[in-house]
């Protein structure tokens, strides 16, 4: 059959063409094992609309065989290595990482969609948070604690949570699967890892990886497959310890309520609209770039985007311009092709939903600068959209649209934006601009964000805590809030006398 490989002029490397050139299998206890029914399903090239390869769908029956497996891991091999032999399979796999990040990122941009350049970052940035976390694996602690019984020695021991259930999004597939899988390793914990049904291939050959790195068999599993057959069963399976979830809030509902008949702890990384706040004395140059990169990178689809742009009256026409002028720069493509800079939408539905979003917010109200509309033809197209004028109570001003949509807004004050930014669901990320010292950090105390970026936007680093507040989740990627989550203590209380 045709797929999207045999595309004219797609310059596609021979290892990936081998890796897409079969079906792909399970990842379980370190073999390739078909679907218990064989079922399998397309993973589609959003720039075209065509199949890349078929992967292996997970029953529940395949779910319970991954975690089974991880639990002998855990029982085992993993579970009774001490911390610095841990550390030094995560640093080998990081330099394997490295070694294969050309096939990797390929992959990714293929299987995503994202522009190649963005798809390299994100693998040197999975190779960096195995090494940040392989430096935790020996340094896990517990306490002496002084009570008020005489007589006694209380200590604590950490350790690993146990079998994790990792489910991540389609939009930096190995890169959310990693802000899983290294803190998870790193404290001593095995994983299921489910990656998203439109973005399976690179969590399936990083697995390989895994096991030349000296991961022991059934360590890390990969089950490929869909959210409510896939997906559930995990989160409902009694042998699962704790379960750790990216992606939107909607689904985290459902992933906190299913976790919690078996008593599940649940942390969730999920949706954000995110503003970004520009004052009249910021480097306007400066911020209308960052503005312009915070919505259009990934094609918008970040749950950190700052999607909600809001600028103080006395520049708000200079910004709006400035960002219009990036929006209409971008050159859209084919993540492959060297010189795209803006990728298309991951699917088809994603696509209908940010149209169905730009129409709603078009009939309530907000007037397109640019863009507002869907490109005609094969691919997950959408171009990028700038609203002005934006009211705050319309939904595309309150909810998540995950594409290429910025909403613009004046703003008169400090107090007003604070007010008004803070008045949403969500509470993942913010940005500020401003050449002024106490206004910047007077913004950082008063927005309610997990991550608040004060003239930059979007900066990340594996030992910097990332996650939200309020309907944006709970629990922390990276830094040593993430090692913490996949840990829990065991009090020990000795009597001297
Ligand atoms: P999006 O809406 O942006 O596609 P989702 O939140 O639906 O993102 O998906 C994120 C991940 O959650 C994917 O791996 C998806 O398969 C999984 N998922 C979706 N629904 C469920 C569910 N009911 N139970 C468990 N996992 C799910």
């Amino acid at each position: 059959m045709t797929t999207t490989l045999d595309a004219p002029g797609l310059d596609v490397r021979e290892d990936v063409r081998s890796f897409v050139g079969s079906s792909r299998q399970l990842f379980i206890g370190g073999s390739l094992v078909d679907a218990a029914d064989g079922g399998t399903f397309a993973t589609i090239d959003p720039a075209t609309g065509m199949e890349i390869t078929q992967v292996a769908e997970a029953t529940a029956e395949d779910v319970d065989r991954a975690v089974k497996a991880a639990r002998a891991a855990l029982e085992g091999e993993w579970g009774a290595l001490p911390g610095t032999a841990r550390g030094k399979i995560l640093l080998r796999l990081a330099e394997l990482v490295e070694e294969h990040a050309d096939e990797l990122a390929q992959l990714e941009s293929l299987d995503n969609g994202k522009p190649l350049p963005f798809a390299q970052y994100d693998i040197s940035s999975v190779a960096e948070h195995f090494r940040y976390f392989a430096g935790w694996t020996n340094k896990i602690e517990g306490a002496t604690i002084p009570t008020s019984i005489p007589n006694s020695l209380v200590y604590t021991r950490p350790r690993p949570v146990g079998v994790v259930g990792a489910i991540v999004p389609w939009n930096f597939p190995l890169l959310m699967a990693t802000w899983k899988m290294a803190p998870a390793l790193a404290a001593g914990c095995t994983l299921v890892l489910k990656p998203a049904e439109q973005t399976p291939l690179s969590a399936l050959r990083f697995a390989e990886l895994a096991a030349e790195a000296g991961l022991p068999d059934g360590t890390l599993n990969v089950v490929t497959g869909f959210g409510e057959v896939t997906g559930q069963a995990l989160v409902e399976h009694p042998g699962v310890d704790k379960i750790v979830f990216t992606g939107s809030t909607a689904v985290g509902r459902i992933i906190g309520a299913t976790a919690a008949k078996t008593v599940k702890p649940v942390s969730l990384e999920l949706g954000g609209k995110s503003p970004h706040i520009i004052f009249d004395d910021a480097d306007v140059e400066a911020a209308a770039a960052a503005a312009a990169n915070a919505i259009f990178y990934e094609s918008g689809q970040v749950c950190s985007a700052g999607s909600r742009l809001m600028v103080q009256q006395g520049i708000y026409d200079e910004l709006v311009e400035r960002v219009t002028a990036i929006a209409e720069s971008l050159k859209m493509g084919t993540g492959l092709a060297p010189d795209t800079t803006l990728g298309p939408l991951v699917s088809e539905e994603q696509l209908d939903r940010v149209r169905g979003y730009v129409e709603t917010g078009l009939s309530e109200g907000a007037t397109a600068v640019t863009g507002g509309e869907a490109v005609d033809g094969d691919g997950y197209f959408f171009r990028p959209t700038v609203l002005r004028d934006v009211p705050d109570h319309v939904t595309v001003c309150r909810e998540e649209i995950f594409g290429p949509v910025l909403v613009t807004q004046p703003f008169e004050s400090l107090e007003e934006v604070a007010q008004r930014a803070n008045a949403t669901e969500y509470g993942l990320a913010a940005g500020v601009w401003t050449r002024d010292l106490g206004r910047a950090h007077r913004m950082a105390e008063l927005l309610d964000a997990g991550s608040v970026f004060l003239n930059c936007y979007n900066a990340f680093d594996p030992a910097v805590p990332f996650g939200g507040f309020k309907q944006s989740g709970y629990g922390r990627d990276g830094g040593r809030d993430a090692l913490e989550k996949f840990l829990e203590t065991k009090a020990v209380w000795t009597n001297l006398a």
